[in-house]
C-alpha cells in the first residue's frame, strides 16, 4: 500500500509530497491537469518569461523564504521596488498609498499623503476616531462597517475600498476584520483608537517589505520542487481526476475513461471533494500582460502600480502592477521594455461556468479556460481595453503601436461553497488554509510533518 496519496499538484501538493517523500514516505501525487503548479505558472510574453498568477509571497510568516533556501533558491529572494503602488479613487483622482496605513486606513488621518486622498474634512472626520469610546465598532461585522463607523465614510470610500478591495477583491463591507486584519479589533480595545491600532499592527509587522519574490518568477519554486520531488522518488500521475477522496483511498479516472482505486494509509487533498463539488458560479479574475516600449514610462509615474476604486470612473480595471518598476531583476530583463500587468473582475459566463469560464463585465469578449495564456492583438477588444486603462492609470499614453506583446490569462480559485473534505482526509492548500503562499506552504509542511511524526 502507498504511504500517502496526494491529489492535486498545485504549489501545496507539492511542498507536502516533496517533504513526505524527503521523509522516506512513498507517495503518489494526482494531478488532473497536464502539467504540475496549478495556479503557480509562466507564460512568454514578447520573449519575457513572466509568471502568469502568483509573483510575490507574503511575508507575515517566514514560511516561502525557509523553503526557496532548502530549494536552493535563497540568493534569489527579492524585495520589490520600495516606491510602493498608488491608488485611484472612484472619481478618477490619483494618489500614493498613503504611507503609515494598514489596508488602506491610516495611522496617522491627518499626515499630508492622507489629506492628499481625503481631504481636510475627511482628515478631520477620521480625527474624531481619537475622541471616539474605543467599544465603537469594535463588534462590527465588517471591516467596511468598523472604518465607517470609526473614520467615516471618505477613509472608507477613498482609502479602503481601493486599497482592501483591490487586494482581496471584494468590497470592504464584505471582508470579515478578524480574517483580513487578526489583531485589529483587538488592538482596537486596548489603544483606544482606531489610527493606534493601525499603528500598533504595523509596529509588530516584521521589517522591511510586506512581500518578496523571487529573481526570475515564482515559477522558479515550482521548478525546484517538481525536481526535487523527482529526486526523493514521489511517483506523479498526470491526467488521471480524482473522483472520490477517502480517508484510505483516492479513486481516479482518466481522460479515456480508465478508473483505478488509490488505497493508502493517508490521503492529503488541496482540492475540494469532488462528490461535494458544485457548478462553478463565482467570480474570477482576467489578467492582461503587456510588454510595451514606452520610455516615458521609464519614470515609473504610478511607482510599483495600482489600485483602483471599483467604480473608478472611465476606468475597467481593478489593479495595474507595473511589474518592470517592482521586481528590478525583470526590468533588467526587460532591456528598457515596460511589462505592466492589468486585472480585471469577471463573472462566470452562462454554459461556459461548468469549464470555469468567465469574462469581465458585459465587455463582449471571449472568455478562455483557467490558467491558459491566450496572445492578444493590441488592436482588438482586450487589447484595446488594456491599453486604454493602462494610459488612464498611469497618466502616460499607451498605444498599440508600441505594445511589443500582449496575452491574457482568466483565473478562478477553487469552488470554496463546495469545500470541506471527507472525515480523516487531510486538506492543504487554498481550499483548507485560505489563499496565498505563506499559509498555504506553512500548513501544508504542518501537514506533512504530522503525517510523518506519527
Ligand atoms: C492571478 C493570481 C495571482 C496571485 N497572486 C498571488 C500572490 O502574489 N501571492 C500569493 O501568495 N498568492 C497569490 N495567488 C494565490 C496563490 O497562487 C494560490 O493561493 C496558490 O497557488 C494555491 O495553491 P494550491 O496548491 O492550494 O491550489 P492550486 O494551485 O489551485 O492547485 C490545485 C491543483 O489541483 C488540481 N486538481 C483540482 N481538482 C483535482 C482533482 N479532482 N483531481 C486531481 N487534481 C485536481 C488542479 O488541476 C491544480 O493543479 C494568486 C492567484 C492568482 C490566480
Amino acid at each position: 500500500m502507498t504511504d500517502v496519496v496526494v491529489v492535486g499538484g498545485g504549489v501545496a501538493g507539492l511542498v507536502a509530497a516533496r517533504d513526505l517523500a524527503k521523509g522516506g514516505a512513498h507517495v503518489v501525487l494526482v494531478e488532473a491537469g497536464a502539467r504540475l503548479g496549478g495556479m503557480i505558472r509562466r507564460h512568454t510574453v514578447a520573449g519575457l518569461d513572466l509568471d502568469l498568477g502568483a509573483e510575490s509571497f507574503a511575508t507575515r510568516t517566514d514560511a516561502v523564504e525557509r523553503l526557496a533556501i532548502e530549494l536552493g533558491l535563497g540568493n534569489d529572494v527579492v524585495s520589490p521596488d520600495p516606491r510602493g503602488a498608488w491608488l485611484m479613487t472612484r472619481d478618477g483622482r490619483t494618489a500614493p498609498i498613503p504611507q503609515t496605513g494598514f489596508l488602506g486606513i491610516p495611522g496617522s488621518p491627518m499626515a499630508a499623503d492622507v489629506l492628499a486622498v481625503i481631504g481636510q474634512g475627511g482628515g478631520l472626520r477620521a480625527q474624531m476616531d481619537s475622541l471616539l469610546p474605543s467599544p465603537i465598532g469594535a463588534r462590527a461585522q465588517s471591516l467596511g462597517a468598523l472604518v465607517r463607523k470609526r473614520m467615516g465614510e471618505r477613509v472608507l470610500d477613498d482609502l479602503v475600498v481601493p486599497v482592501a478591495g483591490g487586494v482581496y477583491s471584494t468590497h470592504p463591507d464584505q471582508l470579515d476584520p478578524d480574517r483580513v486584519a487578526p489583531g485589529l479589533r483587538a488592538a482596537l480595545q486596548r489603544e483606544g483608537s482606531l489610527a493606534r491600532a493601525v499603528l500598533a499592527l504595523r509596529s509588530r509587522a516584521t521589517a522591511g517589505s510586506a512581500v518578496q519574490g523571487i529573481r526570475g518568477g515564482i515559477a522558479r519554486l515550482v521548478d525546484e520542487l517538481v525536481a526535487d520531488m523527482t529526486t526523493y522518488g514521489v511517483e506523479v500521475r498526470l491526467g488521471p481526476r480524482a473522483t472520490a477522496i477517502e480517508r484510505f483511498a483516492v479513486e481516479t479516472v482518466t481522460a479515456d475513461g480508465t478508473r483505478e482505486r488509490l488505497p493508502a494509509q493517508h490521503v492529503l487533498a488541496s482540492t475540494a471533494d469532488p462528490a461535494r463539488t458544485a457548478a462553478p458560479d463565482r467570480t474570477g479574475i482576467e489578467l492582461v500582460t503587456l510588454v510595451v516600449d514606452q520610455p516615458e514610462l521609464d519614470a515609473g509615474p504610478r511607482g510599483t502600480g495600482m489600485l483602483v476604486h471599483p467604480d473608478a470612473d472611465g476606468v475597467r480595471a481593478k489593479a495595474l502592477t507595473h511589474a518592470t518598476v517592482k521586481w528590478p531583476w525583470l526590468a533588467e530583463a526587460a532591456q528598457g521594455r515596460h511589462v505592466l500587468r492589468l486585472s480585471y473582475a469577471t463573472r462566470p459566463d452562462g454554459d461556459d461556468a461548468s469549464r470555469g469560464a468567465t469574462r469581465p463585465d458585459g465587455d463582449g469578449t471571449e472568455p478562455t479556460e483557467t490558467g491558459t495564456s491566450l496572445p492578444v492583438d493590441p488592436d482588438d477588444a482586450v487589447g484595446t481595453r488594456a491599453t486604454r486603462d493602462a494610459t488612464a492609470l498611469l497618466g502616460v499614453p499607451v498605444t498599440a503601436d508600441r505594445v511589443l506583446g500582449a496575452a491574457r490569462v482568466h483565473w478562478y480559485g477553487p469552488d470554496l461553497t463546495a469545500a470541506g473534505l471527507a472525515e480523516g482526509v487531510i486538506g492543504i492548500g487554498e481550499t483548507s488554509s485560505g489563499r496565498g503562499l505563506a499559509g498555504i506552504v506553512a500548513a501544508a509542511r504542518t501537514s506533512a510533518a504530522r503525517i510523518l511524526g506519527s
